[in-house]
């Protein structure tokens, strides 16, 4: 039996400077600081700063005056960022450089009064931020979460039209709608680097190499992260019988009974100790050799902390 270990897999810069604002917050100020949806998709994660203090909200009037409030790694509407402005908070933005950057493409547009279409999953929380960049009353932006949406949308005046992607989308599934989007709006025009960020398409280039040789994946992370479901899916599409896990104690040992070869990942927000049980569960399990390949590790791993909260060393 061989595991296959992906390379790279788990934390991604954003996950880890977003968990970094949260705890240097806590250090600096004490419990409670209040935190604007899961700061990341992990339930590992939000439980461990649950229990340091962090209380996690969904809308601004959950949050006394005077209170520390922290917007989550995946961003918010222009109006929650406003709501809290007009409020006497101390407010830090987690949001991954990253997002900030598709943030910053709509709202050009906006000023431009061009009109937008963005791909991604309607209700995530990235989208409806990225959604809510847009104020221009003389274009329009609309959602496509599939090919089937990209066939039917409609835009009233297509002139300067642009599309921007949610930063964890299936890279592959992602070109084919932009194909029918040039299609249907040949003057379309898109990032001038790709909105999917770095993390999610290496380790989607990580579970594509590894899954050609294996009959079963397991995928590190919980069911509402975005780029775990995408890592999850793609194996799936590559013929492997794929798990999403968040932990060692999901496993069914019975899923090794008929392959020969295992592979893991972990998506960009499960942390390595969760990573490291499953890994030792699995090789226990079938007394696999465990083997690092995919990849190589990322180079680019690091993200500032808000200047105020770097001073807590
Ligand atoms: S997955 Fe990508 S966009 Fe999301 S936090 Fe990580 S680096 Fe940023």
């Amino acid at each position: 039996m061989k595991i296959y270990l992906a390379v790279p897999r788990g934390f991604c810069a954003g996950v880890t400077r977003a968990v970094g604002i949260v705890e240097a917050a806590l250090r600096k100020f004490g419990a409670p600081v209040y935190v604007r949806h899961e700061v990341v998709h992990n339930r590992f994660v939000v439980d461990g700063l649950r229990e340091r203090g962090a209380v996690f909200i969904e809308d601004l009037s959950e949050v006394p005056d005077g209170s520390v409030l922290i917007f989550s790694a995946h961003g918010v509407p222009e109006s929650v960022r406003n709501e809290a402005k007009s409020r006497p908070l101390r407010v830090f933005d987690a949001t991954c450089p990253l997002v900030t950057r598709v943030h910053a493409e709509v709202r050009a547009c906006s000023r431009r009064d061009e009109s937008v279409i963005m791909i991604g999953h309607a209700g995530h929380p990235e989208v409806e931020g990225t959604l809510g960049q847009y104020s221009s009353e003389k274009g329009v932006i609309r959602l496509v979460g599939t090919a089937a949406d990209a066939e039917t949308v409609e835009i009233p005046s297509p002139e300067g039209l642009h599309y921007v992607t949610q930063t964890t989308l299936s890279v592959t599934e992602t070109n084919g709608i932009i194909e029918i989007l040039k299609r249907r709006f040949p003057g379309i025009e898109g990032p001038y680097k790709d909105d999917i960020c770095y993390a999610t398409q290496n380790r989607q280039d990580a579970v594509r190499k590894i899954a050609a040789k294996v009959g079963v994946f397991l995928v590190v992370g919980s069911k509402n992260s975005s780029n775990s479901n995408r890592l999850r899916e793609l194996a799936t599409s590559m013929g492997c019988k794929a798990y999403l896990i968040d932990s060692a104690a999901d496993i069914d040992g019975t899923w090794f009974w008929d392959v020969s070869a295992v592979g893991i990942t972990a998506g960009a927000s499960a942390p390595d100790l969760i990573v490291d049980g499953v890994v030792r569960r699995v090789a226990e399990l079938t007394g696999g050799k465990v083997e690092e390949a995919g990849g190589v590790p990322e180079t680019r791993s690091h993200f500032d902390l808000p200047r105020e909260l770097q001073e807590q060393g």
